[in-house]
């Protein structure tokens, strides 16, 4: 195992903070995974799997070892008929992956077009965007469990994902994720009913769409409405949209007409993250290097020197803010060490 020792982070997330990692390895091999664990184990050092840091934000040093995850490559291991069934080393650049899939046409990811990150962390949040999660498409994960020491396979059940969550989340830091196994279609049906796909879909007077329109499409709504990190630093939405009982919707609903929420059962309602920030003022709003997107009031933006320290306590003031406002707590999407 190489070691590299006291290194700056900032080109290690994409929020471009400039902490520190006492210890720092690339991980090319499943076989390095254990030996890496292993060191750790007898230093008794706490690890962090890093992809391309783009849902995390250190907000101090980080005093055990980075297993940076470089595990690659796309195989082909069954196919039938309608299914195509590919197992994808954990460090894959997710965005790469997807445009494969396209390419081959092969369907089920496309509405995760361009969402940074590797293969590896996908289903760590169970990553989603336009209609679609990627728990859609997962057979199973490979990780080492790092408790026990074993490999394990676990199926998509065993995920137990939800809306940014999953297995992985709820027992942070127990797996170590190596690959992952997906099913994808070969005559995939098209999700295309969101609004913004509709009009560029409509613009571009395309009626029936091929699985690159449709990831194009994705592409130039996400390119136009996002910040870019390697002009802006940031990590996506920073908060989750929160859920709340039908009962409380409908009382929050009296107080603020304009409120933007949709049902996602009988009797719980999300709400719009965004509309809550931006109804409390803080869309555009900026305090020193820290700031809130312009253009979507859930992303938090670092102007270029901010630490995550103030980066993280901006945050805490929209909860608070937000909290004060519509008596809602959100919580972080992004990832706090
Ligand atoms: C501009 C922008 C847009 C975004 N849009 C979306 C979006 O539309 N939808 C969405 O869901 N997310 C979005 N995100 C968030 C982010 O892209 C995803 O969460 C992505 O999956 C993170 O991948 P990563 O490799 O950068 O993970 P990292 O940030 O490096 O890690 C995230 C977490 O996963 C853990 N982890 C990473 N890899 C492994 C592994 N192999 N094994 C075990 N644990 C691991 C890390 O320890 C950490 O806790 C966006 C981010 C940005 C910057």
């Amino acid at each position: 195992m190489r070691l590299e020792e006291n290194i700056s982070l900032k080109q290690y997330t994409t929020f471009g903070c400039n902490e520190t990692g006492r210890y720092f390895t690339n991980i090319k091999k499943t076989e390095e995974v254990i030996e890496a664990i292993t060191w750790c184990k007898e230093k008794q050092l706490p690890y962090l799997v890093l992809g391309t840091g783009s849902n995390i934000l250190f907000t101090k040093p980080f005093e055990g070892l980075i297993l940076k995850m470089g595990i690659i490559g796309i195989n082909k291991t069954n196919e039938t008929a309608t299914e195509v069934f590919l197992s994808v080393g954990a460090g894959e650049n997710w965005h790469h992956f997807v445009s494969y899939c396209v390419q081959k046409g092969w369907g089920g990811i496309e509405n995760l077009s361009l969402i940074p990150g590797t293969v590896g962390a996908s289903p760590i949040q169970n990553i989603g965007a336009y209609g679609v999660e990627v728990q859609e498409s997962i057979e199973s994960v490979t990780a080492l469990d790092t408790q026990t020491n074993h490999w394990v396979t676990l199926s998509n059940s065993e995920c137990t994902f939800g809306y940014r969550n999953s297995l992985f989340k709820k027992e942070k830091n127990r797996y170590l994720i190596t690959a992952v196994q997906f099913i994808l279609k070969k005559q995939p049906q098209l999700r295309t009913e969101y609004g913004s796909i509709k009009e560029i879909l409509h613009e571009k007077n395309i009626k029936n769409p091929s699985l690159a329109d449709l990831s194009n499409a994705i592409v130039q709504i996400r390119t136009s409405k996002l910040p870019d990190p390697s002009q802006l630093g940031n990590a996506g939405s920073f908060f989750k949209n929160p859920s709340l009982s039908k009962t409380n919707f409908e009382e929050l609903k009296n107080n603020f007409p304009e409120l933007i929420a949709y049902p996602i059962s009988d009797d719980t309602y999300k709400l719009a993250a965004g509309w809550l920030i931006e109804n409390c003022g803080w869309k555009g709003a900026r305090k020193g290097n820290v700031g809130c997107y312009d253009k979507q009031s859930l992303v938090i933006v670092n102007y270029g020197q901010a630490t995550g320290k103030e980066i993280y306590d901006f945050s805490e003031e929209i909860i608070q803010s937000v909290l004060t406002k519509f008596n809602i707590v959100l919580e972080r999407e992004v990832n706090i060490l």
